[in-house]
């Protein structure tokens, strides 16, 4: 069995590295990567030992398995031979269409954001590993804008107070981002609708902020659930109070398969300070704050809006080095002398796979 791996496309990681390409090969398989695949994440062709480096089409050709982080784009699939298997983060929640049209295709595919958020799954989990990265890089993002110090310094030139870090959202990025600013020094505030946030927020050493009557769900799997509108209202009044008073702040909040909460309006960006400093993780699911544009970063009533749901991208070698860390974990589940098991009895593989 050959697993072939491609450059991406809008990204400057590439889904395996070549420690886990060596890794790999030990288990019995063939490897081919697209030429230069790995370079912008500072890995060079040679340093995939035993890889061919081909051209895109002749990986394309020659693989069984195709890996890719973004989902090829539909006219890449024709001509793709029958069964050939895909992995990469389809986002079937986001995207319903998307297994009927590689079953059309004749395709099989693995998506990586559908391996269930388990305990013992959860050295392949590609949106925590994602998500973190996020977290960090978000706090690194607002301070590189703010007009002002993160930490309390006291100078001969004068005292400067810390800098008020809101996160809206204490999951995986969340809690990395309110880490981050902590680390830096800011006093940090946080809020989740997801009761057993509250002693990771405090363990972090945040204040997290209370509104009664979130719903919650054990059986939703770790993930939100989407609130009522009065619970909404009552949040972003919250928020709004708080928001005043920050220098920055970072939403994260998702629920799964649904459009992102609006947890900072208009109204609310307008009374926050002039060079404060909003980052929005969720922009590409419709964004926690009202004029996040995704994707873009611009400057509303004062204020700097940073709509980006990518921002692991923009760590590509620790970010690619996790993914294919969290790769290699899930092949090792479907690679068995050399060849393809995918078996559907076990919940990981049945849940991943998104065409069976
Ligand atoms: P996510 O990206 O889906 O959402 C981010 C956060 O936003 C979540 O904490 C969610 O509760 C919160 N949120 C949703 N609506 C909100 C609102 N209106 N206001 C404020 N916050 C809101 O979540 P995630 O970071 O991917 O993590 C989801 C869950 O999965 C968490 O419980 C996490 O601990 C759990 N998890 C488990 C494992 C594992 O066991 N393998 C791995 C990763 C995550």
């Amino acid at each position: 069995m050959k697993i072939g791996v491609l450059a991406e496309q809008q990204d400057k990681r590439i889904a395996i590295v070549p420690a886990v390409a060596s890794k790999l090969l030990a288990l019995g398989v063939e490897m081919c990567l697209e030429k230069d695949g790995g370079i912008q994440s500072g890995f060079a062709d040679s340093d995939y030992e035993g890889v061919e480096c081909l051209d895109r089409q002749m990986v394309k050709d020659q693989s069984d398995v195709l890996i890719t982080i973004h989902p090829l784009p539909e006219e890449e699939l024709t001509g793709l031979s029958n069964d050939t298997l895909l992995i990469s983060e389809f986002k079937p929640f986001f995207h319903q269409d998307v297994a009927e049209k590689l079953k059309k295709h004749g395709l099989r595919a693995i998506s990586m954001d559908m391996i269930p958020r388990t305990t013992l799954a959860q050295s392949m989990d590609v949106l925590s590993s994602m998500a973190a990265i996020a977290g960090y890089k978000a706090v690194l993002a607002a301070a590189a804008r703010l007009p002002r110090y993160f930490p309390m310094m006291i100078t001969a030139a004068g005292s400067i107070k810390p800098s008020k870090v809101l996160v809206l959202g204490a999951g995986v990025a969340g809690l990395q981002a309110i880490a981050t600013a902590r680390r830096l020094g800011a006093q940090v505030e946080a809020f989740d609708t997801r009761s057993a946030a509250k002693e990771e927020v405090l363990s972090l050493g945040a204040k997290f902020v209370e509104v009664e009557g979130a719903k919650e769900d054990t059986g939703a799997g770790g993930y939100a659930v989407e609130q009522d509108e009065d619970f909404l209202k009552r949040q972003r009044e919250e928020v709004q109070k708080r928001a005043m008073n920050a220098d920055v702040i970072i939403t994260t909040a998702q629920v799964r398969g649904r459009k992102a909460p609006v947890l900072v309006p208009t109204d609310t960006v307008e009374k926050m300070k002039d060079g404060s400093v909003i980052v929005d993780l969720a922009a590409s699911t419709g964004g926690n704050c009202e004029v996040t544009r995704n994707g873009e970063v611009y400057q509303y009533h004062g204020v700097w809006i940073i709509g980006d749901s990518d921002l692991a991208a923009d760590m590509p070698q620790d970010a690619s080095t996790l993914y294919a860390n969290n790769l290699l974990n899930f092949l090792k589940l479907v690679i068995e002398d050399g060849d393809l098991n995918l078996d559907m009895e076990n919940e990981i593989v049945s849940s991943a796979c998104i065409t069976k």
